[in-house]
């Protein structure tokens, strides 16, 4: 079975998010942990937290995965930029123990004219200040188009952060494959080959989550804009290859393009009708 979801809204709470998503013919969802752009975030209502619980787990929903705020920078060149990247990672690690088990993804940053090396350790830094033993959500690092300074470009780059991460085994990768291939990997020429190459850099056990996304740009583009699947450069036939890959069609997969519930529920059947279910 395919495990397919996509990103929902958060403002009517936890509970709403799984209904919808089940409303589409989904079975995950990803959310945001607080307003993209701002700071604050809602209180956590525990009964709609547990409430929820008990949906993923009669619905058998895979897992969910939240996103933090795409304003954080915790490689930023400014040091409060990036103190204020690690209390709100740390502040939201704390909140998604009201929904334990789940996934926590994020975007390495950008490194601001410091230089990758740089970038890469005060990543790392962050991590291991705001990972503890006890939690039970995966923080997962984002792979990235190379949009201006933007670390996680390379599968090196990413193997680099999570080898400097002391509690490794709290740590993942989400594969956006928008970002990679605008980072340059030919995902629908060679996805073998691409697959192939993240085993061997950071190791197939480390991904746990991708990003299902077209790009309205050539490969290798580092542009970073989402196409509805299909309707960019990657392609339905590409993006179909990878929910099917061997390696990887057991992996939640989360729709991030340009759609409103209408058009991500006829994108989940699309996925769903090309799914070559086991025998
Ligand atoms: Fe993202
Ligand atoms: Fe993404
Ligand atoms: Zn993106």
């Amino acid at each position: 079975m395919l495990h397919i979801g996509c990103h929902l809204s958060s403002a009517d709470g936890f509970l709403a998010m799984g209904r919808t998503a089940l409303g589409i013919g989904a079975d995950t969802f990803q959310f945001f942990t607080r307003n993209p752009r701002g700071s604050r975030a809602k209180a956590i209502d525990p009964a709609d937290a547990a409430a929820l619980m008990e949906l993923i787990q009669k619905e058998h929903f895979p897992v969910i995965l939240a996103h933090a705020p795409y304003t954080l920078n915790p490689c930023s060149a400014k040091a409060e930029t990036r103190e204020f990247a690690l209390e709100t990672m740390a502040d939201d690690l704390k909140r998604m123990e009201f929904t334990p088990g789940m996934l926590y993804n994020f975007h390495p940053g950008s490194h601001t004219k410091q230089g990758t090396e740089t970038g890469i350790t005060q990543i790392a830094d962050l991590l291991n200040q705001i990972l503890t033993e006890e939690q039970t959500t995966t923080v997962l690092l984002e792979t990235m188009a190379g949009k201006g300074t933007e670390v996680g470009r390379t599968f090196e780059e990413v193997a680099a952060i999570l080898d400097r991460v002391e509690l490794g085994g709290k740590m993942g990768v989400c594969l956006d494959t928008c970002h990679i291939w605008d980072a340059g990997y030919d995902i629908a020429g060679d996805l073998d080959g691409v697959v192939a190459e993240f085993d061997r850099v950071i190791g197939l056990d480390r991904l746990k989550a991708i990003h299902l996304n077209d790009s309205l740009n050539g490969r290798g583009s580092h542009k970073d804009r989402h196409a509805r699947i299909g309707e960019g450069r990657i392609g339905l036939d590409a993006l179909v290859a990878v929910t099917n890959h061997p390696q990887l069609r057991h992996l939640p997969f989360f729709l991030e393009t340009p759609n409103d519930l209408d058009g991500y529920a006829k994108e989940i059947s699309l996925l769903r009708s090309h799914y070559r279910e086991e025998k």
